[in-house]
């Protein structure tokens, strides 16, 4: 702890100079992942997070909605791919999902996956068993945030605790999954609290492949709505630290970013953020927020990072064969024995 604290404290050019360093070591410094996230089912929330506006807990006006059918996700699925996505999120607002719930989830799974995509839900907390379901299914990433520190937690969440989160990263693993898992920042915590948010997640073996630093939106209704407001600096010193302590994994500028000026954001990208969200909303190419991502990065010279896509045997050689026909069909090929 001592020694993440000190990180945080370090003159603000040391630590984006150190963070930069690391980042180049293991990333193209100029690649920026992007993802996209879709509410699959909205609002109506048992659990008691402070800063959730999906909480039926608290009364922000949501309106609450039913699972969406596959036919929708797997049509926004394909917008998100066209539209530059390599990962395709799918969020549900559930304590835990059931089983009928989940049924249908493993085949909104399964299609998703056959659009080339790569698949990440969030859902609640998962037993060992629902994490082995999913898996099979062909799952690639499953979220469950720690939040903040094991100290403040108590503070923003009283219907799960810190051990619930920790059990459920724990059987994602054990069903061979990766782990997308980060926290919030702005929710009234010190830099204590931060520091030991980032010491939970840099000490989970391994560490999450994907680590979201989200900044608090405010919601009114909730009971974060007057919280104070977090300094960017202190937020970019965040991302610079998780950067440090997790040199291989994709750290995510998540919720708040909308809210973020464009120096804040490239301050980020700088600190070693390189992953980003585009929410459900901004899956057209006339949507303006998609409009001034890209209008931002081609300011700073940043592009896509391309996925590998990883393909069974018996996949690889049915991409070949179609490949090969395409190309014959072309009439690309001649007949060298001839
Ligand atoms: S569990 Fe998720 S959806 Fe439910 S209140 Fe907490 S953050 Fe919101």
């Amino acid at each position: 702890m001592e020694e993440i604290e000190a990180l945080l404290a370090l003159p603000f050019n040391d630590l984006l100079f150190r963070a930069q360093q690391i980042h180049r070591t293991y990333f193209d410094p100029n690649a920026v992942q992007i993802s996209t996230l879709l509410s699959i089912k909205t609002g109506a929330c048992p659990e008691d997070c402070k800063y959730c506006p999906q909480s039926g807990h608290y009364n922000t006006g949501l309106g609450k909605e039913k699972l969406l059918e596959i036919e929708k996700v797997v049509t926004q699925a394909r917008a998100a791919r066209d539209a530059g996505a390599s990962r395709f999120c799918m969020g549900a607002a559930w304590r835990s999902p059931r089983q009928k719930d989940l049924d249908v989830v493993l085949e909104m799974v399964r299609q998703v996956k056959d659009l080339g995509l790569e698949t990440c839900m969030t859902l609640g907390m998962l037993d060992g068993d629902q994490a082995s379901q999913l898996a099979d299914a062909g799952l690639d990433y499953y979220n469950h945030n720690l939040d903040t520190s094991p100290e403040y937690y108590g503070e923003i969440i009283t219907t799960r605790t810190y051990g619930d989160r920790l059990e459920t990263l724990d059987h994602v693993r054990q069903a061979g999954m990766s782990i997308c898992s980060g926290g919030i920042v702005g929710l009234g915590e010190s830099s204590r609290d931060r520091a030991a948010l980032l010491q939970q997640l840099a000490r989970l073996e391994p560490q999450p492949e994907s680590v979201p630093i989200n900044m608090l939106v405010k919601v009114a209704g909730t009971p974060l709505e007057d919280v104070d407001d977090l300094d960017p600096i202190d937020f970019i010193r965040t991302i610079a630290v998780a950067r440090i302590l997790m040199p291989k994994s994709h750290v995510r500028l998540s919720a708040g970013r909308e809210q973020m000026s464009e120096s804040t954001q490239s301050l980020a990208f700088l600190a070693g953020a390189n992953s980003i969200f585009h929410g459900e909303t901004l899956l057209t190419t006339s949507n303006p927020q998609l409009a001034r991502d890209r209008a931002l990065f081609d300011k700073l010279g940043l592009h896509p990072e391309q996925r590998e896509v990883c393909r069974s045997d018996n996949e690889q050689q049915q991409h070949l064969e179609a490949a090969i026909q395409r190309r014959t069909n072309e009439s690309l090929f001649y007949d060298a024995t001839a």
